[in-house]
């Protein structure tokens, strides 16, 4: 255990990159058989799966205002693996919208969170925090995900994980957010459909905007609908939108289920 954290963890290292897994030991059992099982409320829902979802393994790439609340929510509704990743530390700039403690200053991002998260995990199993950029730290992975989440700041990773997730025939949702913070993009990239590249054909892998404007209510919006998206493919539920743009103004709301483009590089490779 480490100063901050009440749960078990191990630090191993692959290359350079820092793997801090903490185990989650889940909420405690009803004490009474009468007592309402603790998913009842989602498991209502239609298309819900809550076995499936309990059996994905979920990465999230990007641990700031888009990974930190999605990582959150994955652990509430009942994911028991979990693989955080990350890069940098955090600074004072990040605590606004960003699941940063005062003790974390300066600390990996994704060890932090990782610590965090597992007190949210209601299931027990394992957050594990990379501290290391993609695509490094995709192939640190020890098995195969059953889907990822992106939500970083810069073309050049979203395109490696959409590599990654199309070279293994896994989905992913990339949730992203305007220059001025006020409008969000999510989509969903899955086996057999268009890829990222399809959906938004001029990424530019050189482009990053790391001062990006943002706040809560923009990271919360658009880690809602990429959450959404990636939990109803890995359960199985009816069709989801796989593309949405929304804004916090209400302006936009835009949705659609977009088909791979014929000229895209991706035509064929599907796994
Ligand atoms: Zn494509």
């Amino acid at each position: 255990m480490s100063i901050g954290s009440p749960f078990p963890e191990s630090l191993r290292r692959g290359q350079d990159h820092a793997i801090l897994d903490v185990s989650a030991p889940g909420f405690p059992p009803a004490t009474h058989p009468a007592e309402p099982d603790l998913f009842s409320r989602q498991q209502a829902m239609p298309g819900h799966d809550q076995t499936r979802l309990e059996a994905a393994h979920i990465v999230v790439v990007g641990c700031g205002g888009l990974g930190s609340w999605m990582a959150v929510a994955l652990a509430r509704m009942g994911v028991r693996r979990l693989t955080l990743i990350n890069p940098d530390v955090f600074d004072r700039s990040n605590a606004p919208r960003q699941y940063m403690l005062p003790n974390d200053l300066g600390a990996p991002k994704a060890h932090a969170l990782a610590r965090h998260v597992a007190g949210h995990m209601l299931n027990a199993g394992t957050v594990t925090g990379i501290a290391g950029g993609v695509p490094d730290a995709l192939d640190l992975l020890r098995e195969r995900p059953s889907g990822l989440l992106v939500g970083v700041d810069n073309n050049q990773a979203r395109l490696a994980v959409a590599q990654y997730a199309r070279d293994r025939g896994v989905p992913v949702a990339v949730a992203m957010l305007s220059a001025d913070g006020r409008r969000a993009q999510a989509l969903l990239q899955q086996r057999g459909g268009p890829c990222l590249s399809c959906l938004l054909p001029n990424l530019d892998p050189d482009q990053a905007a790391p001062c990006a404007a943002a706040s809560m209510p923009s990271c919360l919006l658009i880690g809602a609908h990429a959450v959404s998206m990636l939990t109803a493919c890995i359960m199985g539920g009816p069709n989801t939108p796989t593309w949405r743009e929304t804004s916090l103004d209400g302006s936009t709301e835009r949705v659609g289920a977009p088909a791979v483009r014929p000229d895209c590089p991706c035509q064929g490779d599907q796994p």
